[in-house]
């Protein structure tokens, strides 16, 4: 699908821009009512995020009008280790919907909860780094889920803030081969202020190969109004630093859809601003990485030096997801309230 944007010039005049639409967002939260066939942790004490229910059909609606015709759906916080909700999601829209997930890395085997997964669509963990993440990550679940990353190509998706960028660089100077996504540039300038230091530190994470960041939750970063300028020469250093390849946008929707913040506000940041960016590689932060990375390997895999094509099927039908088998390979297990109470502790977005 070939879609032509006109967009204002900055002299007032009109410019056609030239691009394939069907973007890609790498990053969105989807969620069903409390009462329901999907329930949530128990325990759970975290904030009552707004909307009460963000369906698939209703992110759709948000994202189609804006050239967005595929989604890598981000377990959300308040399932615990119950990915059911996002892999029936990805199970009713295979070609639409990959997923990120959570898994217990306290179980003593992680892997082969990872593993199981990957046969459903889901193409990669989150891992919440908040208070001491050099301790968070030296765990013997996460050793293993790091190495399972590298040997099986599956993405490690770090939220994280610029407090942990050190012992992330530690990780992936121990496991070069895993392929890391950093969530929301770092949540450098989440509370308004961008340090040099901190944008220095993410760019920094560049001399790892197998590192990309996602350029995304506009509405948290910076001076957190739209059209987000001011987050131009953050994201520009970015470019200069990882290249186009190795940087892609994503919503982090439906938080990026309260107002006065809108979908097509996100979107147009990419597409239509940010006056460095030459159409070419906007196509790669709006569909070509992700594309690359969570889809398959359409775009050519080692354009960027990341992540030789994986081999684990995505596209049959997914077997109908068994909740009891995935709580068998790691699900909540004794210590899992625990780590769950703690995860919980912040924003997690
Ligand atoms: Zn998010």
């Amino acid at each position: 699908m070939i879609a032509v944007f006109a967009l204002a010039g900055r002299a007032g005049t009109e410019k056609k821009r030239n691009m394939t639409a069907d973007f890609i967002d790498a990053h969105v939260h989807v969620w069903s009512g409390p009462a329901g066939p999907y329930a949530r942790e128990p325990g759970y004490s975290g904030p009552a995020y707004k909307p009460a229910v963000f369906t698939p059909e209703t992110l759709l609606e948000h994202a189609r009008p804006c050239g967005v015709s595929r989604v890598v759906l981000v377990q959300m916080s308040f399932y615990g280790f119950d990915n059911s909700y996002m892999l029936d999601a990805i199970r009713r829209y295979p070609d639409v919907f990959r997923g990120i997930a959570v898994v217990d890395d306290s179980h003593p085997k992680p892997q082969d909860e990872m593993l199981l997964l990957a046969h459903q669509g889901v193409r990669g963990f989150r891992i919440i780094l908040e208070s001491d993440p050099r301790t968070r990550l030296a765990t013997p679940g996460m050793e293993a889920m790091w190495r399972c990353a590298s040997e099986s190509r599956l993405v490690l998706g770090l939220l994280a803030g610029p407090d942990a960028l050190p012992s992330i660089d530690a990780m992936c100077t121990r496991f070069p081969e895993a392929p890391v996504v950093i969530d929301h540039m770092g949540r450098v300038g989440s509370d308004g202020q961008i340090r040099d230091a901190d944008v220095r530190a993410l760019s920094n994470l560049a001399r790892h190969p197998e590192v990309c960041v996602k350029i995304s939750a506009f509405y948290a970063l910076g001076r957190k109004q739209a059209p987000y300028d001011d987050l131009a020469p953050l994201i520009r250093t970015l470019y200069e630093a990882y290249g186009p390849k190795r940087l892609m946008w994503a919503s982090d929707s439906p938080f990026q859809v309260q107002p006065p913040h809108t979908y097509r506000g996100s979107v147009d940041l990419i597409r239509n601003r940010l006056a460095f960016l030459p159409d070419e590689n906007r196509e790669w932060l709006l569909r070509k990485t992700a594309e690359r990375i969570f889809f398959g390997t359409r775009t050519g895999a080692r354009a960027a030096n990341i992540g030789a094509p994986m081999d684990i099927p995505c596209k049959e039908p997914f077997p109908p997801h068994s909740r009891r088998r995935l709580l068998g390979h790691g699900g909540r297990g004794p210590s899992s309230p625990k780590r769950s109470a703690r995860t919980h502790v912040l924003l997690q977005r």
